[in-house]
Order: structure tokens, then C-alpha cells, then sequence
């Protein structure tokens, strides 16, 4: 990116299967705090696109507490849900550059084939209705830049991206990518759980010529058995409240106790995006 040819467009992305807990509210600060510091947009995206595993309530619930945070989406909330029509577009688009091949590996056999080629790659089949589309790779190496490092990694045939699902969802890859594409997202803060998918949607960004934009990946809030905090594992749903605040900014290395003793959360949190210099960016100044 040329310096100052694009301005700073952040966003914070959760898929509202469950409520917001520590780990996402992490992400949620880090990503807002970057891009004020940054002088930039931030984004609230709900990523719903997965009927089966999200609920409306939670993304109201979500987009309510990040509210009470004083962290505010500077456009309106986009829904993925609404976007399908973008999406079957980028699937078209990747079709008829020839880039994309149906598959009708299950879980199972995609585990046999795991390095070898897919039979339906030997022997091309026709798309039916239980037919996964999936991105044909070259075996090049893709890399995208963290904030101060690059990254590479070869894909492989047997790194099988889906496109589609055999079932007809959309990939979450693939509906990140447009998203970030159409809202011309340029750098994106997430958690260190999505660092190979990065690899995946830098592939699928240079499928379809997206601009390319930069990351950081934060490490993981970790329960007391280790695991990763997730809606999944019904991780506790945070409160709105200077502990849950200063655990998050703790964990993320900026906890200043002299910044916001006395003053409200919202006003603090603009007291640590003016007084905390961690996340600005030299392309920025
Ligand atoms: N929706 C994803 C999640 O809640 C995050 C996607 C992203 O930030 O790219 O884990």
C-alpha cells in the first residue's frame, strides 16, 4: 500500500452464535483501537451466514454490548445473511475463470485423501446438487503481511478450499473475502485462531484480484483447561464493566490504570486510544 493512498478501514466481524465473551471482546478493542489511532473507519460486520449455528438475538445482544463500550460501528452494520446474491456473484466469477471444481468428498474421504489428489480432481465431475465447489490451487507459495512480518505457505491441492459446501452454504472464506473486498477493509485485526485461514483468503483474494489487506493476529484468551474462549465451548458471556475491560486490555498488553480511574468505560477507552501508542501505524502518521 502506498502511504496515505488509502485511509485506515478496520472492522470487527462476529458470527452470532453465541453471546460476547472475553476473547471476542478482545478482538473487538483491539481492532476499534487500531483504526482510531489510526484516524480510520471501524466496522461492525455480523457474519451470519450460517442459519443453522447463529440467532438473531445474539447479534442484537452483541451489537447492544459493544454499544455500552462506546465502540460504534461508523457505517451502517452489515449483515452477511443479506449478501448472498455478492457472493453467488464471486462464485460465478471464479467459475468462469475456470478456477473452481466440483467435489463430492465427504469429511471421510477428504481425511484418505489427504495427500493425494482427490479422485474428483483425476477424474472431473459434473456439478449436482451434492457437489462442494472448491478453488483450485497451484501449489505457489501465498503470503500476506502481518503488521511487522510477512508470512508464506504453499497450498496444495490437498488443502481442498471450499467455495461451497456439499450442502450449498457458503464458504466463511469465501464470504469474508467479498466482504472485505466490497468494504475495502485494509487492515484486519482478529484472533490467532484465523491465522491459516488468512493464508486461504489471501489465495482466494488474488483469485479474484481484491485488493490485499494487512493483518495482525492476536493472541488467544485461553480458559482454564487451555482451550480457546468460544461460543462454541459456551464460554461466559462479559458484562459491561471496568473489570471486563481491564482484563481485556490486559491481556492485550495496554492496561494503564492511571487512564481511566474515575471516568466512564466509553470515556476511557477514548482515553487509551489518545494516550496508548502501541497501534500506530508508521504508513499512517
Ligand atoms: N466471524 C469470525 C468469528 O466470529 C471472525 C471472522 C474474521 O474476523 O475474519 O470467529
Amino acid at each position: 500500500m502506498k502511504k496515505n493512498s488509502l485511509r485506515y478501514r478496520g472492522r470487527f466481524a462476529p458470527s452470532p452464535t453465541g453471546e460476547l465473551h472475553l476473547g471476542s471482546l478482545v478482538c473487538a478493542l483491539a481492532s476499534y483501537i487500531e483504526a482510531k489511532q489510526n484516524k480510520g473507519v471501524w466496522l461492525i460486520r455480523i457474519e451470519d451466514i450460517d442459519k443453522e449455528r447463529c440467532r438473531d438475538h445474539f447479534a442484537t445482544t452483541i451489537i447492544n454490548k459493544l454499544l455500552e463500550y462506546g465502540l460504534e460501528s461508523d457505517e451502517p452494520v452489515v449483515y452477511q445473511s443479506k449478501r448472498l446474491n455478492i457472493y453467488y456473484d464471486a462464485i460465478e466469477q471464479l467459475k468462469i475463470k475456470n478456477l473452481l471444481y466440483p467435489c463430492v468428498c465427504n469429511r471421510e474421504n477428504r481425511k484418505k485423501y489427504r495427500n493425494i489428489d482427490c479422485p474428483c480432481l483425476v477424474n472431473p465431475i459434473k456439478h449436482t446438487n451434492q457437489c462442494a465447489w472448491r478453488l483450485l490451487t497451484n501449489n505457489e507459495a501465498c503470503s500476506f503481511n502481518e503488521v511487522n512480518h510477512r508470512h508464506s505457505k504453499i497450498l496444495s491441492k490437498e488443502d481442498r478450499i471450499n467455495i461451497t459446501r456439499r450442502d450449498g452454504l457458503i464458504s466463511y472464506d469465501l464470504a469474508v473475502c467479498v466482504d472485505d473486498a466490497t468494504q475495502n477493509i485494509t487492515h484486519i485485526v482478529r484472533g490467532e485462531d484465523l491465522f491459516n485461514h488468512t493464508f486461504v483468503q489471501r489465495f482466494i483474494q488474488e483469485s479474484l484480484r481484491y485488493h490485499k489487506p494487512i493483518y495482525r493476529h492476536l493472541p488467544l484468551v485461553l480458559d482454564d483447561n487451555g482451550e480457546k474462549l468460544s461460543k462454541q465451548n459456551l464460554a461466559k458471556p462479559i458484562d459491561v464493566s471496568f473489570d471486563c475491560l481491564t482484563l481485556a486490555l490486559t491481556h492485550l498488553g495496554i492496561y494503564k490504570p492511571q487512564i481511566y480511574y474515575g471516568s466512564t468505560i466509553q470515556s476511557s477507552i477514548q482515553n487509551i486510544i489518545k494516550s496508548t501508542l502501541i497501534y500506530k501505524l508508521n504508513e499512517f502518521d
